[in-house]
């Protein structure tokens, strides 16, 4: 796999994920990625978006102002 942008090496990193959902920020961590080697472009793969987007759902009517949640524990 390269680089959309660099057409740098892409290789398999963790990350960690953030999104500010107005009222609550979610940060997921050990997020798996590719990311690449010459310029840090990340990018997850279709299952990875979906898991995210799954465990954001679920974190949305949290009443925490900020959620912290492990990738591989969700
Ligand atoms: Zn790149």
């Amino acid at each position: 796999m390269t680089c959309f942008i660099c057409k740098g090496n892409m290789t398999n990193s963790t990350t960690t994920y953030m999104e500010d959902l107005g009222n609550c920020i979610v940060i997921i961590k050990n997020v798996p990625c590719n990311k690449c080697t010459q310029c840090g472009e990340i990018s997850y793969s279709g299952s990875t978006v979906k898991k995210i987007e799954a465990i954001i759902n679920q974190l949305k009517n949290s009443l925490t102002e900020v959620a912290i949640v492990n990738y591989s524990a969700a």
